[in-house]
């Protein structure tokens, strides 16, 4: 194709990921005409590395309360027309090897390749064209779109942004979306990282760092949020399941709530023992991973025989290790993050058909719109739903 020949298409997508993706099957099963263009040498690359390379698919307790959103209403429409359950029919239509992890998460038995592979071949099947390494860099609409490309000028119907968030840049993450809504007067709430590591200030990593590997089964909250799983000591902070899930609710200055102990009562413990000679580590040493143990009692509470702290002293010990306070510093970045919260105003779209109120024609899905899910296959639901939903008008 000469460089100058405009390309026409029914439905042009940008962003082969996994929202891009599956609204271009939707659409293509319909008769339509589609063409994706992906700016990466390869597609989707999310999926690829997600659920540590083996694709948190999906998960089977999806509702509307997974996702965080300005409107907490709006992903409901789309969540309830394609759900989990149709998801999972199409990983068994490939014969795709998978298991539920734990609370209700599906992965793939071998590798996410396996999903990227499916999505390809529903492509093909229904004639949609990927370019790669092709990138737009302008757009205008009168009464279709025209983009011009790194391969040379399109036109098209309907034009479906489906460029994901600005997680992990180098993955091909971009703002294109954000700042094409700009361009057509859509407002774009604010983003940040979700699902990041936490970081802490510099007086506590001088003593949690050593911890840097250590987890535990804990209760995290912030404001009546809480989320029970692992946290995770890292290098520069705090990670792991719990820890990701309240980044993602969490307000800078503010401290977040990490419970110890979460199937002890430590004040009971502590008192019912108040006789003890035993020191206060080797006590705590029963309960929490020593390491740990060892840090609490050099920072906050030194270590002595039990029999030596008042009551008082060891209620605060109690008090401690349910209701530890910390508030971090910040976060590891996009370049940790698993999702960006917030994202083109959900008021800006139609639930149903994800079309911009104000641009017949134009399309968001997936991440770049202001809907965020919990870790645990929550966001790829929300990129096929999505993707589905637009797929079916566009
Ligand atoms: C490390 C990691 C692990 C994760 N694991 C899971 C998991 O197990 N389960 C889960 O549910 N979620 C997981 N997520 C989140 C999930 O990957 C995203 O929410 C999901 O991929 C969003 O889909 P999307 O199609 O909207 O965007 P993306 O998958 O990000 O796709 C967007 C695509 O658009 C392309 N693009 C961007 N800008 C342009 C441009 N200007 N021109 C052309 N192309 C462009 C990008 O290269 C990309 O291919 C994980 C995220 C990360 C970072």
């Amino acid at each position: 194709m000469s460089k100058e020949t405009t390309r026409k298409t029914d439905v042009l997508i940008v962003g082969a990921g996994a929202a891009g993706l599956l609204c271009a099957i939707e659409a293509g099963k319909r008769g339509r005409s589609v063409v994706i263009l992906e700016h990466n040498a390869g597609i989707g690359k999310k999926i690829r590395i997600s659920g540590g390379g083996r694709c948190n698919f999906t998960n089977i307790h999806t509702t509307p309360s997974h996702f965080l959103s300005q409107n907490a209403h709006f992903a409901k429409s789309a969540l309830a027309r394609y759900t989990p359950q149709d998801f999972c029919d199409l990983v068994k239509k490939y014969k795709i090897p998978f298991h539920e992890k734990k609370l209700g998460q599906l992965f793939c038995d071998k590798s996410a390749q396996d999903i990227i592979d499916l999505l390809k071949k529903e492509c093909d099947q229904c004639n949609v064209a990927i370019l790669l390494e092709t990138s737009a860099t302008n757009i205008i609409k009168n009464e279709s779109f025209h983009l011009s490309t790194t391969q040379g000028p399109f036109q098209s119907q309907s034009l479906v942004i489906a460029t994901g968030g600005l997680s992990i840049p180098t993955l091909g993450a971009t703002d294109f979306g954000y700042k094409l809504a700009r361009q057509f007067n859509i407002k774009v709430n604010l983003c940040r990282p979700g699902l990041v590591p936490l970081t802490f200030h510099d007086k506590d990593l001088r003593f949690f760092k050593d911890l840097a590997g250590v987890s535990l089964d804990t209760i995290v909250s912030f404001e009546g949020t809480a989320f029970r799983e692992n946290i995770l000591f890292t290098h520069k902070g705090l990670s792991g399941p719990a820890i990701l899930q309240i980044s993602s609710y969490r307000q800078p200055g503010k401290p977040i709530c990490i419970n110890l102990l979460p199937d002890n009562n430590a004040a009971i413990l502590l008192e019912a023992n108040h006789s003890q000679k035993t020191t206060l580590q080797n006590f705590l040493k029963n309960h929490l991973p020593a390491r740990l143990v060892e840090i609490i009692c050099r920072r906050f509470f030194k270590n002595r025989p039990l029999n030596q702290y008042s009551l008082q002293q060891l209620q605060e010990v109690a008090q401690f290790l349910h209701h530890w306070e910390i508030i971090p510093r910040g976060t590891e970045g996009y370049a940790k993050a698993e999702v960006t919260i917030g994202g083109v105003d959900t008021e800006e779209l139609s639930s149903k058909t994800m079309e911009a109120k104000k641009i017949p024609g134009l399309y968001f899905i997936g991440e770049v719109v202001d809907t965020t899910g919990h870790l645990g296959g929550f966001n790829f639901q929300w990129a096929w739903a999505s993707g589905h939903a637009a797929g079916q008008y566009a």
